[in-house]
């Protein structure tokens, strides 16, 4: 039998057995359209409520706040373009972050065709915005800052709360991508001033395609799908009732399991990362030690190529990824590496694995074992690292 251990779930999770038990009636039993009249199929509609108050209830939100999406992409397309639409009047300005997902950034470059300005703060070198940066990039017209709560490829949690006050403090909206965050730390809307929100299903142990976007009560949004009442008219089309009842039991879930599920996570993550400083020369932790996810590791190894890397352990059964999954098959080094400073060489030869509840110790102990002995191979081969060592020695 050969080996599979899955160091990949910050680009997708396994859908846990009990959601997908969940969905199943929904494709076949209870396939009804919710916007029917007869009670076989208006029975549905009960039922997307109940999901949307379990999601509501997580983030310490109303129920009617919670709009369903096709997943993370859609909700902060939603978040940016209907904002900057609905709020144009009032200025055309808006304040986002060098390391968000592609979702935010390549929707600020639409947007930047369109005749708005957008600032990209800088961030640290462990990735944290810097508070200071993001008040002086607050002008008279800002309508939105848009940060990230935690990174996707190096796990470092932003200072969510400040930021929040921050924006509204100036009257400014405040939209973050939880995408990674939402189901491994603890959220709420109210205490972080968040105004609009974006999840999706598939990061958390529940279906592909199906997400949400949190909008609060009074926030001026623009509908993003044109067509049936669906979502308070906001985003038109006949309900993905399966993939809701899987992202409402898949959040049932995170948010259940959390406490013990990520002090689980943060022992391996920790344990992980030792190993890797203590047995591995030239390595360098990419994100904030502390402020990190509670499953996230990521890897700079110098004199190392990192799709070698990703070759190489794949033949050992290991699935990890060089930087995000959308980066990872380009030869661009990931735009995240290159804003928390790393040279392009270094940023290079960088390493993700992100664990799960699955994953156990005596896996990580043979991921090292191998990873070690590949990157010593690798070294081998690159003349970089010969001139190093001959320099070294001198
Ligand atoms: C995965 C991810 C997305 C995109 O979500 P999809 O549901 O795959 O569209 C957006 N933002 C972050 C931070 C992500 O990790």
């Amino acid at each position: 039998m050969s080996r599979l251990i899955y160091l990949d779930n910050a680009a997708t999770t396994k859908t846990a057995p009990e959601v997908v038990e969940a969905m199943l009636p929904y494709f076949t039993e209870h396939y009804g359209n919710p916007s029917s009249i007869y009670g076989f199929a208006a029975a549905n509609k009960e039922v997307i409520t109940k999901q949307r108050e379990t999601i509501a209830n997580a983030l310490g939100a109303k129920t009617n706040e919670i709009y369903f999406t096709a997943g993370g992409s859609e909700s902060d397309n939603w978040a940016l373009k209907a904002t900057a639409e609905a709020y144009e009047k009032k200025g055309k300005h808006i304040i986002t972050s060098k390391i968000e997902h592609h979702a935010i950034l390549h929707t600020c470059e639409y947007l930047e065709k369109r005749g708005y300005e957008v600032t990209y703060l800088n961030v640290d070198e462990n990735g944290v915005v810097d508070l200071e940066e993001l008040k002086a990039a607050i002008r008279p017209d800002t309508i939105l800052i848009s940060v990230m709560f935690a990174n996707n490829e190096i796990g470092t949690i932003q200072p969510i709360k400040e930021i929040g006050e921050i924006a509204h403090e100036h009257g400014i909206l405040f939209h973050t991508d939880a995408v990674q965050a939402f189901g491994q730390v603890p959220i709420n809307v109210d205490e972080c001033h968040i105004d609009m929100l974006s999840a999706s299903g598939h990061k958390l142990n529940g279906p592909k395609g199906i997400g949400f976007l949190y909008i609060r009560t009074g926030v001026k949004i623009r509908s993003f799908v044109h067509g049936g009442a669906q979502e308070r008219k906001r985003r038109a089309g006949t309900e993905n009732v399966p993939g809701i009842v899987g992202i409402g039991k898949a959040t049932e879930r995170a948010i259940s399991t959390m406490k013990e599920r990520t002090a689980k996570e943060i022992e391996l993550r920790d344990y992980l990362i030792e190993r890797i400083e203590n047995e591995i020369p030239y390595c360098r932790l990419n994100g904030d030690r502390k402020k990190r996810l509670p499953n996230n590791v990521n890897f700079s190894f110098r004199f190392v190529e990192g799709e070698s890397l990703l070759i190489m352990l794949d033949m050992k059964g290991i699935c990890a990824s060089s930087g995000s999954a959308c980066t990872s098959g380009s030869l661009d080094p990931s735009h995240v590496l290159l804003a928390i400073g790393l040279p392009h060489e270094i940023a290079h030869g960088s390493l993700r694995m992100t664990l799960s509840e699955e994953v156990s110790k005596e896996d990580l102990n043979y991921v090292v074992d191998n990873l070690k002995a590949i990157v010593e191979n690798l070294r081998k081969m690159s003349p970089l690292y010969e001139d190093f060592v001959k320099k070294q020695n001198k």
